[in-house]
């Protein structure tokens, strides 16, 4: 077996009881709209401040019509623990604005069409194909793109180069499950800074590039 796929058997393993929010969002296909502003919320931020300021946000506004008729202010409000709440309101209700007028009101099932509104990117486009879509895309963040280099699979310096270099190594099979067993697995073990490595499922087969204090 090759290397990137005992890898992802092995934290499979690991992770597969893990009662975690974002493991099981592989498993149930969402509604699109509420995915794509959930991610869009979660940028730079924690897991339960995003999913505070969903809750609140839903509850009043669900769709890209409702969220372009809210007050801007009363939108800053309902998402402010999502911190950043000014920039991200302003992105949420172009985002909606342009949907309505391009998109029928729907979120678009391509990458490019996705890329072309502004205020969503890579992650946030591969997140919505593959959580709310089904789509066999690999998402990408800091934890997706720290841990392969980490383990010497890729040798790249963003995310969006890491993208296509994870696809060439990992069966189509895994690219859904490798950004939330990832996401997990860099947030309680593989972390940013001081990594759990005597902890470590991959311990004998991680080069460390790059880790300095290790634990
Ligand atoms: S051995 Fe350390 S650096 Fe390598 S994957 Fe595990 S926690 Fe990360």
């Amino acid at each position: 077996m090759k290397k990137p796929e005992k890898i992802m058997l092995l934290l499979l393993k690991e992770f597969r009881y893990h009662k975690h929010p974002t493991l099981r969002r592989t498993s149930k296909i969402k509604n699109p709209y509420k995915t794509l502003i959930s991610c869009l919320l979660s940028l730079r931020t924690q897991d339960k401040n995003t999913a505070k300021a969903s809750k609140s946000l839903f509850k009043i506004a669900d769709t890209p019509e409702k969220i372009s008729k809210l007050p801007i202010k009363k939108l800053e409000k309902l998402v402010y623990s999502s911190g950043h709440y000014k920039k991200k309101s302003r992105t949420i209700k172009e985002v909606s604005k342009i949907l309505i007028e391009k998109h029928n009101s729907k979120v678009p099932n391509t990458k490019p069409e996705l890329l072309a509104i502004k205020g969503i990117g890579p992650k946030t486009a591969n997140i919505v194909l593959s959580f709310a879509y089904g789509q066999n895309v690999i998402a990408v963040d800091t934890h997706v793109h720290r841990i392969p280099n980490r383990l010497g699979l890729v040798k790249t310096k963003t995310p969006e180069q890491t993208e296509p270099e994870l696809g060439k190594l990992f069966p189509k099979k895994y690219w859904r499950e490798i950004n939330t067993t990832f996401i997990l697995f860099g947030k309680n073990i593989c972390l940013p800074i001081s990594p759990k490595c005597s902890q470590c499922p991959l311990n004998s087969l991680c080069p460390k590039v790059g880790v300095g204090k290790r634990r």
